[in-house]
């Protein structure tokens, strides 16, 4: 299909997508990677006069470690996101999350800022941005304000964005010693998106029990959300099967799972529960390795029986 005729209008930097953005106000949409404005644009879901492209802004695609955060550019695209090896290290569940959305001609051209502001009810990003607890950095004629990942989503395809303003930084925490992270998703088989997705980040405590824990969902309903219900089951509880089992159960608590030709309100209820479970086994499972990796990596602090520094343990074979 043909989209509704409009001016293109290319940005050269951030001041000069803000000014256009502040003339132009509601007849207005930025222009990131194009793969969600454009299907809209053709479908005629969305017609805007002016169309303001930000993908020639350059200095918008970065990740970097900034004290305890990683601060991610918005113009950095998924493939970008999926191959940091600072993501990798550090916050691992967005790489995971980000490998696997769409196909790699979507991940090559389709931002961070994009997915995130376009707020697609079954897009990927959403659900591990809940469970990071993230903050979304957004710009305006008159200066930046800080959005937390629980305020930032509004409904469907809406958000906190406000008129004139433009996302241009998403932050997320340092992953701590012994957390585990995972992103699970029940793919829709023509276009990838999540017929229901899940992110988990927990933190076990020294009691062995779960001392922390982040379900976001997203694909369920008509915005993401964290899963408090399932959270609140299984915070303070020993991570054994069955307890993991009856707190996934309430993983779609409270909420109104869509239906549509991909799946039944019922099936999305049953899915949400599903793919909870995954995500938050997989965490687990990865909490504990964190923690047994950093406490090896450990050099002074590890004391033998007698009181004296150990000797330094020799990686892979067993003396
Ligand atoms: C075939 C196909 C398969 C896909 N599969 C998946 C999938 O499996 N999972 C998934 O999550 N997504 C999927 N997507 C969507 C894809 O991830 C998009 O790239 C993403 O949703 C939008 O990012 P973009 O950079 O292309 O944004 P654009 O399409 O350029 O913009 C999207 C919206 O956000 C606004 N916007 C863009 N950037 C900013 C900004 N910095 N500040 C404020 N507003 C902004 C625009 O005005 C527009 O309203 C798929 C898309 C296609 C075409």
């Amino acid at each position: 299909m043909i989209p509704a005729s409009f001016e293109y209008q290319s940005a050269k930097s951030l001041d000069e997508a803000l000014r256009l953005l502040g003339r132009h106000g509601d007849e207005a949409k930025i222009l990131a990677g194009g793969h969600s404005l454009l299907p809209m644009m053709k479908l005629r879901l969305a017609a805007p006069r002016y169309v303001i492209d930000i993908g020639h802004v350059k200095g918008l695609d970065y990740i970097r470690e900034e004290g305890n955060q990683i601060a991610i550019g918005a113009l950095a695209t998924h493939a970008q996101v999926a191959a940091s090896e600072l993501l990798r290290e550090k916050c691992p569940l967005l790489p995971e999350t980000a490998a696997q959305i769409g196909d790699m001609q979507v991940r090559n051209r389709g931002t961070i800022g994009g997915s995130l502001a376009h707020a697609d009810p079954a897009a990927d990003y959403p659900a591990s941005i809940l469970a990071l607890d993230a903050e979304m950095i957004v710009q305006s004629g008159s200066g930046k304000r800080t959005i937390r990942a629980a305020e930032f989503f509004v409904d469907l395809l809406q958000t906190e964005i406000g008129p004139g303003e433009i996302l241009v930084e998403v932050r997320v925490p340092i992953r701590r010693v012994g957390e585990g992270m995972a992103y699970c998703k029940f793919h829709q088989p023509a276009s990838g998106f999540a017929t229901v997705g899940a992110a988990a980040r927990v933190r076990i405590s020294s009691d062995g029990k779960i001392g922390e824990i982040a379900l976001g969902m997203t694909g369920v309903s008509s915005k993401p959300y964290r899963a408090t219900a399932a959270e609140k089951a299984l915070r303070g509880k020993k991570a054994d099967s069955e307890s993991i089992e009856a707190a996934c159960a309430k993983a779609a608590q409270g909420v109104e799972p869509l239906s549509d030709i991909f799946a039944s309100s019922e099936y999305r209820r049953a899915m949400a529960g599903v793919f909870a479970r995954r995500a938050i086994s997989a965490a687990l499972a990865r909490a504990g390795n964190h923690a047994r990796i950093e406490e090896a990596e450990k050099p002074a602090a590890r004391k033998s029986s007698n009181g004296k520094p150990a000797a330094k343990r020799t990686k892979g074979k067993r003396k």
